[in-house]
């Protein structure tokens, strides 16, 4: 029977947006009653990076992320319909087309990789098997060191974060919503958290404050604000590595520039690997991997790559050239 969730996950679309969306996976599965298509080994070890949370700020040691010779292929039950029992039974045997071919790289401590890459080449794919959402194919994924499905799930999710561009709130107070990223915080962490994540102003001005209900029914956030409180919740989570889908969404200046900073806290001291559409990530990433049809094209820093000519400083002609920051030489 377990056989089933996998093609029950052709609502995967649904459920991975969903769950990404997410700091904390468990209460999706709890909404969706699905299960992920993983399992934990029975005798898998807490992922040692882990312990990093028990410091207050999470300003342990962040852990080096490599990805070994990767090859990945989407479940064939995400793509089959519900319909047909034999075509569930045949998702078992026939994997999909192969989508990453053989990635390569290793994210050291602390610092930042970004991604780029054209529209479907498998930015988001490197993301999800990061935290696990699927399995590899072939190679591994590790984080310090660690072979990410021999770790017990628990502290996998709890050492890595994810922030995606569609921030999703539970129809709830802000309160709760902060509280699924750490569940019995302060209203002075919270407070704290809000602060640097550049969303306080707007909560302390809000009449019910922290137990302002958000959400579809509740107070409409814009996606700025809506991205700030994700980041709050990053912070309250205080992860070691962070995977993060950067907005695409046109903020104005202002919220954009207040994101930014919230973000820069939110990086700061951890690991992070970044699905990048802003010139100003591009420009700061410790290394930039250009990903083409599931393949590392190109890594280096922004000034090398683009004195390569390469697919790089075609990327960046056409989609961050045009960005207009005051700072931009290139
Ligand atoms: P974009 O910049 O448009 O978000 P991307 O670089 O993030 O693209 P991915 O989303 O990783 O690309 O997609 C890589 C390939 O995997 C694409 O061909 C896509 O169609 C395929 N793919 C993505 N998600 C799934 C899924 N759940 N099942 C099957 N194939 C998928």
């Amino acid at each position: 029977l377990t056989r089933m969730y996998g093609p029950l996950t052709a609502l995967s679309n649904v459920h991975v947006d969903v769950m990404t969306a997410l700091v904390s996976f468990d209460r999706v599965f709890e909404v969706l009653d699905l299960k992920p298509m993983i399992d934990e080994k029975p005798d898998a070890d807490p992922l040692a990076a882990n312990d990093s949370r028990s410091a207050e700020d999470g300003g342990g040691a962040a852990p080096a992320i490599e990805f070994d010779d990767v090859v990945f292929s989407y479940p064939a039950a995400s793509e089959v319909s519900l319909a047909s029992l034999e075509s569930i039974a045949r998702a078992d045997t026939a994997p999909s087309r192969e989508v990453l071919h053989g990635v390569s790289f290793r994210a050291e401590p602390g610092t930042m990789t970004a991604l780029v890459g054209p529209s479907g080449a498998g930015k988001t794919t490197i993301t999800q098997l990061v935290s696990r959402l699927y399995d590899v194919t072939e190679g591994a994924v590790r984080i310090g060191g660690q072979d990410v499905r021999d770790v017990t799930l628990e502290s996998l999710r709890g050492t890595v974060g994810m922030v995606t561009q569609d921030a999703h709130l539970f129809h709830d107070s802000i309160r709760a919503n902060l509280e699924y990223a750490r569940p019995g915080a302060t209203d002075e962490q919270l407070a704290e958290a809000l602060q640097a994540a550049q969303i306080w102003d707007l909560v302390a001005s809000m009449p019910d404050g922290l137990d302002t209900v958000v959400g579809d029914r509740g107070y409409r956030l814009s996606g700025g604000e809506k991205q700030r409180l994700a980041i709050a919740r990053l912070l309250l989570k205080a992860p070691s590595v962070v995977v993060l889908d950067e907005a695409t969404a046109h903020l104005d200046s202002e919220s954009e520039a207040a994101v930014q900073r919230a973000l820069s806290t939110a990086l700061a001291g951890r690991t992070s690997i970044v699905i990048a559409h802003r010139l100003s990530t591009i420009r700061e990433a410790d290394q930039i991997l250009v990903i083409d049809d599931g393949r590392v094209a190109e890594r280096g820093r922004h000034e090398e790559l683009l004195d390569e000519g390469g697919l790089y400083s075609e990327l960046y002609d056409t989609q961050f050239a045009r960005q207009n920051i005051p700072d931009a030489v290139h």
